[in-house]
């Protein structure tokens, strides 16, 4: 008998989802609905060198660290990725990644090109990778004028890095155009579903099957 206070591993290995997309495809509002609608997804916290803006919050959105602190991760080899996006430094923290396979669950990351193919070799078996797409450039700059948290030149920079992101797409699994949210959020749950519906991902399957027809009908 269990009689410890941990939660049970699970019967299925979890999930790396990595979401990437162009800054203003939505994929921030993706990410929160998913999490809302399902609890065996927890977000990655990231660490970042890049200043808090305003309406964020420590240690929900990012770990927001300075230089020599983000340096020290690196060297100590706390990160499962970090690249430079932006002229800031963002890293994956190592740890929340292995407590959350080892427990069976899935984890998104609102991660960059850079991210996805660092963690492929290590990760291949439980990666996920989905890109999302604006409709077209145009909305993505309505988007991100509608944000309106950035200055000017930060914004036809985004405009001009968004091609760069986009020119990555074929390196992901799935690929989505957010034509909405709604649509998108159910295409998200539907890759999400398969995914975990995939045998070699169910590791209880094979003592599940050898009770159902040892059993007696
Ligand atoms: P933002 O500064 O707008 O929050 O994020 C800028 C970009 O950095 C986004 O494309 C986001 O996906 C990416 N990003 C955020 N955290 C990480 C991370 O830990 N690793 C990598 N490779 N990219 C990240």
């Amino acid at each position: 008998m269990d009689v410890s206070n941990k939660p049970p591993t699970r019967l299925r290995r979890g999930l790396l989802i990595v979401l990437s997309s162009p800054s203003g495809a939505g994929k921030s509002t993706i990410s929160r609905l998913l999490l809302q609608a399902d609890a065996e997804v927890r977000m990655s916290v990231s660490a970042t060198t890049r200043p808090k803006r305003p309406g964020e919050t420590d240690d929900v959105d990012y770990h927001f660290v300075d230089d020599a602190e983000f340096d020290h991760m690196v060297a100590a080899n706390a990160f499962v990725e970090w690249a430079q996006v932006f002229g800031y430094r963002y890293g994956t923290p190592k740890a929340p990644v292995k407590q959350a396979l080892k427990e069976g669950r899935d984890i998104l990351f609102d991660i960059d090109w850079q991210g996805a193919r660092q963690l492929e070799p290590d990760f291949g078996e439980h990666l996920v990778t989905i890109f999302l797409l604006p409709p077209s450039m145009e909305e993505l700059e309505r988007r991100l004028r509608s944000r309106a948290t950035d200055p000017e030149e930060v914004i036809q920079g985004r405009m001009r890095r968004a091609s760069d992101e986009i020119s990555h797409w074929a390196e992901y699994e799935y690929v989505l155009v957010n034509r909405g949210m709604d649509e998108c959020l159910a295409q998200v749950r539907a890759i999400v579903a398969a995914e975990r519906s995939k045998r070699t991902r169910q590791t209880g399957l094979h003592g599940y099957v050898t009770k159902l027809i040892g059993t007696p009908h």
